[in-house]
């Protein structure tokens, strides 16, 4: 198998400037080789000028937590994905269950975020994921697989090879309550087959799928020992500087 894990922080709205260079400083020099893991933090978008300087020559990978769909114009309150790419910003998350959910992002826009992203030499991590409602109702696999088709829409295979989709039920979040690593594998070969439905073998075994909701130290090596999860996207855990060192070198 040759897709390269990726544990990603995803930090939320937290840490300020000073705080984002602490947290490299102490990091830094204890990141696995990116071909063995790849190291990402996703930061706020007022964090990560500090963040990507703090974070130069170093193993470490950075992302914004969201952008627009728009490079430039009378948007208030947005942020350009062109100017993220002019930042050094490598990835960029869309679709996280707080987007949709507080911010109302629409299925519609979290394609048009994936197509700009990619129009501006980024990649982009697709989070999706159900509630608990809808799981207990049975139809999760068919609310996340509407959420992966609506947004792959017009992507090329080679676009798809290349991104990250994180699969993060709702209910898991923040919670402690991670999905059993088996609920989690379930759901993760599940959008693995949904893309080679609608592109082909090689692109599914080459899309990299993470699985997000209480991620922590201990239950890492079992859910990345899960064939089709390739990686994490981790909140709580992710903040503290020996957490997410624990997180990146979990082999
Ligand atoms: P958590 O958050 O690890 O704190 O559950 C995960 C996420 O929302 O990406």
């Amino acid at each position: 198998m040759s897709r390269t894990p990726i544990i990603a922080g995803n930090w939320k709205l937290h840490n300020n400037p000073e705080q984002t260079v602490e947290f490299v400083n102490a990091v830094k020099a204890q990141l696995p080789d990116p071909s063995k893991v790849e190291s990402l933090i996703c930061a706020p978008a007022v964090d990560l000028d500090a963040l990507r300087k703090a974070a130069e020559g170093s193993n470490l990978h950075i992302g914004a937590e969201n952008c627009y769909f728009e490079d430039e114009g009378a948007f208030t309150g947005e942020t350009s994905p062109k100017v993220l790419h002019e930042m050094g910003i490598q990835y960029v998350i869309i679709g996280h269950s707080e987007r949709r959910g507080y911010f109302h992002e629409t299925d519609e826009d979290i394609n048009k975020k994936a197509k700009a992203i990619f129009a501006n030499g980024m990649t982009p991590i697709i989070c999706c994921g159900e509630s608990l409602e809808t799981r207990e109702a049975g139809k999760e696999a068919e609310w996340v697989v509407g959420q992966i088709k609506a947004a792959l829409a017009g992507l090329t295979a080679e676009q798809v090879s290349s991104l990250v989709i994180a699969y993060e039920p709702i209910w898991a979040i923040g919670t402690g309550k991670t999905a059993s690593s088996d609920q989690a594998e379930d759901m993760c070969k599940t959008i693995r087959e949904t893309v080679k439905d609608l592109y082909n073998e090689e692109t599914a075994e080459n899309v990299r799928i993470q699985y997000g909701g209480s991620v922590k130290p201990a239950n890492v090596k079992e859910l990345m020992a899960k064939p089709d999860i390739d990686g994490g996207l981790v909140g709580g855990a992710s903040l503290v500087p020996d957490s997410y060192l624990a997180l990146v070198n979990y082999q």
